[in-house]
């Protein structure tokens, strides 16, 4: 089976992160260690690629192996409580460094390579907006249809997901994944001062590999992240 079968022990991670910190200013000489790297990308401006940092995750788990559908499970429901979880935990994160993310640091919101994520209103037109403003709009349009009983049934006894379920389910890991891109792109530095990394990459893991497993995100929405996802053990969609 694929998935990640070297994670580090997060044992290491009572180091100086302080020290790290200071580290940011002097990081271009670090070696990246990601064999799927043709042209080694600025670890200036890319930190969450450092070693140091790619290496620390919550605990030693096979997330691939928490992915798959187990037998017996509802597929649907398998699906459903997933995205209500992931929403939960990335929801948190995002609000824990809201304080880092204000209209003055991020007026527009970006992504790897400087990828401008637009929110879409409900006429179709799309919207240039500020980070915390699109973050407002996602969570509040995730949270809206999770608690729809029409979209997310709670009464699983004999419950039905609507038609289009799937294409839900794939809008809401999109938004959840440009939420976490956005931590990783604008705020990595934030995110390691207060020591929230090691949860960021076990999200962002769990995230991928869930998405790899069910088709929720398209390979192109996910390939300005490829070089983390393959330094995070990833690969193994083929
Ligand atoms: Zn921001």
């Amino acid at each position: 089976m694929g998935g990640c079968h070297s994670y580090i022990s997060s044992s290491s991670r009572d180091g100086d992160t302080a020290s790290k910190a200071e580290e940011f200013s002097d990081i271009t000489g670090h070696n990246l260690k990601n064999n799927n790297t043709q042209a080694a990308p600025s670890l200036e401006e890319k930190p969450y690629l450092m070693q140091d940092y790619v290496s620390e995750r919550i605990a030693d788990i096979d997330i691939k192996t928490l992915s798959v559908l187990p037998d017996g499970f509802d597929k649907a429901e398998w699906m459903a409580s997933h995205t209500i979880a992931f929403f939960k935990h990335i929801n948190m994160l995002s609000s824990a460094l809201s304080d880092f993310c204000t209209t003055r640091t991020c007026p527009t919101t970006t992504g790897p390579g400087d990828v401008t994520y637009y929110w879409t209103d409900e006429h179709g037109k799309k919207l240039k907006c500020s980070a915390p403003l699109y973050t407002d709009y996602t969570m509040s349009y995730i949270q809206e249809l999770l608690t729809d009983e029409e979209v997310f049934p709670t009464h699983t006894a004999g419950s039905s997901f609507p038609n289009g379920f799937v294409f839900l389910v794939q809008r809401i890991f999109l938004y959840l994944f440009h939420a976490l891109a956005h931590l990783y792109w604008a705020h990595f530095r934030d995110v390691v001062r207060m020591e929230m990394h090691p949860h960021l990459n076990t999200l962002f893991a769990h995230l991928v590999t869930f998405s790899r497993e069910f088709q929720l995100l398209e390979p192109a929405e996910t390939a300005p992240m490829e070089d983390l996802i393959s330094t995070l053990c990833l690969h193994h969609s083929s």
